[in-house]
């Protein structure tokens, strides 16, 4: 009826609170039950309850939405460089496995949705700036990453004078790719050199097709160019191949700036790192009005057609939620937020999700006119990410000491403590984990014991985590290092006297990034063990 009712009628939500719901439309109950409009399809998002992907429902209008907020992208880009349609994008994207509801409703991610959507065969057709790709729909939708990253690849290459920018969704992927390019460089530019499409790599008869399309024929000028600039050992292998690009378009907020060294590396420190939008499988939230600036200035500024938007104040040290008289939180509206101040992101979507938590953390960084910009601050509680993998504390504690009850416990050892750190500096990226084990030197004797335990760590995390592991090869196998014993009392005493924790409330951080305690640890490891084989995942 109105605002006031609206907020005092309905509660603020999580997943948890939902998936009742959800799991009956899921199993085929079409009545009205979160939306009017009948729920066309789940979004897998990589966000995860007890384990599994969450589904968030979707209706069909909202890909008109998403195709909104796409068609600002270009717009916002061309106020600050001039003629990109004149151009084209050379963008390495992928679908993912689906899987369908038991009622036969679709559940895929979000992109993989919106690839196959009717909308994106459009913007196509009609050469929208935005999809004016160098991959022809047909790559973009092969299932088998290994063609689709080498046929996008391909036709990049051969359209190269034609690129003015290049990017993936996030800087994981893209950085996936141009790792591949650099292992795969000898059969791409043999491919190059004869006008063909090597046979044993893609096989796809779609594919290889849409690729010779693209293919004008043999072009052994352009292979002479690319095998003597893929032999030189050196950075920015993007501007030197694709000389006319602008600027790379990854997202590298968030989890993901742990990749900005590794794009620099290729991007040779000249081509500005362009984060454009902010989006979920919720819904899409906003766009980057200020496309040039620095990674650690990005604001998104929040579209507020795309759902009713609601901050709950974080404090993130102390929570303090405000909650009114009936004892509801207190949630403030986006024309309300503060500068500087911190919010829990919260929605209302015209797909059925009322007073949501989407659970990410964002900063009021400033304001276009009246409207707030908020700078991405964490997902709350996720302690590692490599890829779309995110896995919170939780997980990753149930995870780690079903492992060491599993195999440490039959040998007479025990875990004194553990903490974890997502090492990023070879492709794909891993898990790594710090143990110290009571009884470690029995441990040493059975070495295949602590292999076993990465395994087991793998297979107690979440299906989102396994997927990466499994079908995308997204993430390398999990790592532990042992490290001696005294190892986390030194970084206990460490913490108290160099950094002032009170002793009383020092609680081991259970994931550590670069610096002085990365360097405590690492200097104490007495081995290091893999784990050997890939945990079980199904779609
Ligand atoms: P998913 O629902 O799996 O698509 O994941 C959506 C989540 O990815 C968001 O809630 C954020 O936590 C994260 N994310 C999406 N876009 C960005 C961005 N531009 N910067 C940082 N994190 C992002």
């Amino acid at each position: 009826v109105d605002k006031a009712s609206f907020k005092k009628l309905i509660p603020v939500v999580t997943y948890e609170d939902v998936k009742p719901d959800i799991d009956r439309i899921a199993s085929g109950d079409t009545s009205p039950i979160l939306c009017s409009q009948p729920i066309s399809e789940f979004l897998t998002s990589s966000g995860t309850s007890a384990g599994e992907r969450k589904l968030m429902p979707t209706i069909d209008e909202e890909l008109d939405r998403k195709s909104h907020l796409y068609s600002l992208i270009m717009p916002v880009m061309n106020q600050f460089l001039p003629n990109l349609q004149n151009g084209k994008g050379m963008y390495f994207l992928f679908v993912k496995s689906e899987s369908k509801t038991p009622s036969g409703l679709p559940a895929r991610p979000v992109l993989t949705s919106y690839y196959k959507s009717r909308h994106f065969a459009r913007a196509r057709a009609a050469n929208d700036p935005y999809t004016n790709y160098t991959s022809p729909t047909e790559t973009i939708l092969c299932n088998d990453t290994h063609q689709s990253m080498y046929s996008q690849l391909l036709c990049g290459l051969v359209l190269r004078h034609e690129v003015l920018r290049v990017g993936a969704v996030f800087a994981s992927g893209f950085i996936r790719a141009i790792k591949f390019f650099e292992n795969n460089w000898t059969s791409l530019c043999k491919d190059v050199r004869n006008g063909t499409v090597d046979h044993r790599i893609v096989t796809d008869p779609v594919v290889r097709l849409a690729v010779s399309r693209v293919l004008v024929g043999p072009n052994p000028g352009l292979a002479d160019f690319l095998e003597r600039e893929c032999r030189r050992d050196d950075t920015g292998i993007i501007p030197r191949v694709w000389s006319n690009c602008k600027y790379i378009d990854v997202i590298v907020t968030g989890a993901m700036s742990q990749y900005i060294p590794a794009i620099d590396h290729y991007g040779g420190g000249s081509l500005p790192l362009v984060c454009s939008m902010y989006a979920s499988s919720e819904c899409y939230f906003g766009l980057n009005l200020n496309p040039l600036c620095n990674p650690d200035e990005v604001l998104y500024t929040l579209v507020p057609t795309m759902a009713y938007f609601e901050f709950l104040p974080v404090d993130r040290f102390v929570e303090k939620a405000d909650h009114d008289d009936d004892g509801e939180i207190k949630l403030v509206d986006l024309v309300d937020v503060k500068l500087g101040q911190e919010y829990e992101l919260v929605v209302t979507t015209y797909a059925g999700l009322y007073r949501y938590r989407v659970g990410d953390v964002l900063r009021v960084g400033g304001f276009k006119n009246k409207a707030p910009q908020f700078t991405f601050v964490c997902r709350k509680n996720v302690v590692l990410s490599i890829d779309s993998d995110k896995t919170d504390e939780v997980e990753l504690q149930t995870a780690v000491t079903r492992a060491a009850v599993q195999h440490l416990a039959p040998l007479g050892a025990s875990l004194v403590e553990y903490t974890s750190y997502a090492e990023t500096s070879n492709v794909p990226g891993h898990y790594v984990l710090f143990w110290e084990i009571d009884n470690g030197v029995m441990i040493e004797r059975s070495s295949s014991t602590v292999s076993e335990s990465c395994l087991a760590v793998e297979e107690g995390l979440n299906s989102v985590y396994r997927q990466g592991r499994v079908w995308d090869s997204s993430i390398g196998p999990l790592e532990i290092r042992v490290v001696e014993s005294g190892t986390f009392d030194a970084i206990m005493d460490h913490a108290v006297t160099e950094l002032g924790a009170s002793i009383n409330q020092y609680k081991t951080p259970r994931c550590v990034k670069r610096g002085p305690i990365f360097e405590m640890l690492n200097s104490r490891v007495v081995s290091s063990h893999f784990s050997p084989r890939l945990p079980k995942w199904a779609p």
